[in-house]
């Protein structure tokens, strides 16, 4: 397709020509055929309050009717203070303070600039590397692709032109005495030993990788890594762009480990699809490393939609919603539907089957085995977007048990043809 608009992660040439939209209203999207599919993704997992939200649309209406935006440079206003306060409440004891910005990519750069700053603020300019998992996925700007995984990840291609970093292998069970849990603890362990004089962070999305593969592990994973984290002077660095807001199970991923990380970066369901919103929150260990007399020390950073009024607003009606209606309640039946349909689920090719949270996935043998599965599932009123060798649904807390139901019935049934 030689079209105007350029469209993400395609081969615009082989692209299969994208079905258009012409309106979508709770857990269902309407195309300009009129057919309607029931989204089993919430459009890469954002859209945790369903579309076209009546009260997330009135605190944008009501927000722009006031005004939409302004700089935060020598301005400031109710909607971001009031949002900096609220994650400040629902997030891990210890964080904070927080910088918005505008997207996940982005604000993960922002806590990777943070991490490196803290350091050169106290004259440790050496410590400016970063160590991640492999399969992590950090978002597609350069810095975070740098962290993601370069070789079996998605910039595969770039590898050689980023900052080099290290990685070291993933966690891939929920049993912190696993193999390759203690596999990757002894990794960390080696790798600190030998250039923590040099590594600023260690960067992880906790307990689930997301485009990686909705590869789950132990909370208690965390607690080690921490501990190794402090004893070698590297500050810990929480993705939580996919997990945050209830996907894993509770509010936030780090919640599972009680672990509180030096820096914690939100975005997706932050606006729950609205906006482009990302936090990044820090400690106040963190903090004090910029708070000083002198301006050089000050942090350097600040997007032009640095705390959008409107997105602000939206992030706080969504929060307000989340606790009323009790996503934790809703994110619970969800896991108890998926585990009860997937796990156990096996078949020729099948891998294994995962869930946590809002989060399912069947993992096949080889990606081939997903070909043509999303036109079956359209044709069969859903909407999934398998990648690589993953079949997956995240779908909206507000999807009642008929949907889910649904949805569950089409990815199985891709098996059971
Ligand atoms: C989606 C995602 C990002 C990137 O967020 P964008 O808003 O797409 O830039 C970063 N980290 C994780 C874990 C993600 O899932």
């Amino acid at each position: 397709m030689k079209t105007s608009l350029w469209y993400p992660y395609a081969q615009m040439k082989t692209m299969a020509t994208p079905r258009r939209v012409t309106s979508a209203q709770g857990v269902t999207i309407e195309l300009d055929d009129g057919r309607r599919l029931i989204d089993g993704i919430s459009s890469w997992w954002c859209i945790i309050h369903g579309y076209n939200h009546r009260e997330l649309n009135q605190a944008a209406i009501d927000q722009i009717q006031q005004f939409s935006h302004v700089m935060l440079g020598g301005l400031t206003h109710a909607p971001a203070e009031r949002l900096a306060e609220e994650l400040v409440r629902i997030t891990p004891e210890g964080l904070n303070h927080v910088f918005f910005s505008d997207s996940g990519s982005v604000g993960m750069e922002v806590a990777m600039k943070m991490a490196m700053q803290y350091w050169f603020n106290q004259g440790r300019t050496e410590k400016r590397r970063f160590v991640s998992l492999k399969r992590a996925y950090h978002g597609d700007t350069t810095g975070v692709m740098s962290i993601s995984d370069g070789e079996e990840g998605m910039h595969a291609l770039l590898a050689q032109a980023l900052l080099p970093q290290y990685s070291i292998p993933a966690p891939q069970s929920m049993n912190v005495q696993s193999e390759c849990c203690q596999r990757s603890l002894r990794a960390l362990e080696l790798l600190f030993e030998e250039k923590k004089r040099e590594i600023a962070a260690f960067v992880v999305e906790p307990i689930m990788q997301g485009a990686g593969g909705f590869n789950l592990y132990a909370p208690e994973y965390l607690i080690e890594a921490q501990k190794l984290c402090k004893e070698h002077d590297v500050l810990f660095i929480f993705d939580e762009v996919a997990t945050g807001f209830g996907r894993t199970g509770k509010l936030f991923a780090a919640e599972h480990a009680e672990v509180t990380p030096d820096i914690m970066v939100l975005g997706k369901g932050l606006t729950a699809g609205y906006f482009g919103l990302a936090a990044t929150i820090a400690t106040t260990k963190v903090f004090d490393a910029f708070y000083d007399d002198s301006p050089d020390k000050a942090f350097m950073h600040g997007p032009t939609f640095m705390g959008h009024a409107v997105a602000c607003s939206v992030a706080l009606k969504g929060i307000e919603v989340f606790h009323r209606e009790r996503y934790l309640d809703k994110i619970k039946s969800i896991q108890r539907h998926l585990e009860g349909e997937f796990l156990g689920f096996s078949g020729e090719g099948i891998r294994e089957t995962r869930v946590l949270g809002a989060m399912g996935v069947i993992e096949v043998e080889d990606a081939k085995q997903l070909k043509g599965f999303s036109s079956y599932a359209v044709d069969s009123g859903v909407w999934l977007r398998p990648f690589e060798r993953y079949l997956y649904t995240a779908p909206a807390y507000i999807m009642d048990e008929a949907s889910l139901g649904k949805v569950v019935r089409v990815m199985k049934g891709w098996f059971e043809r």
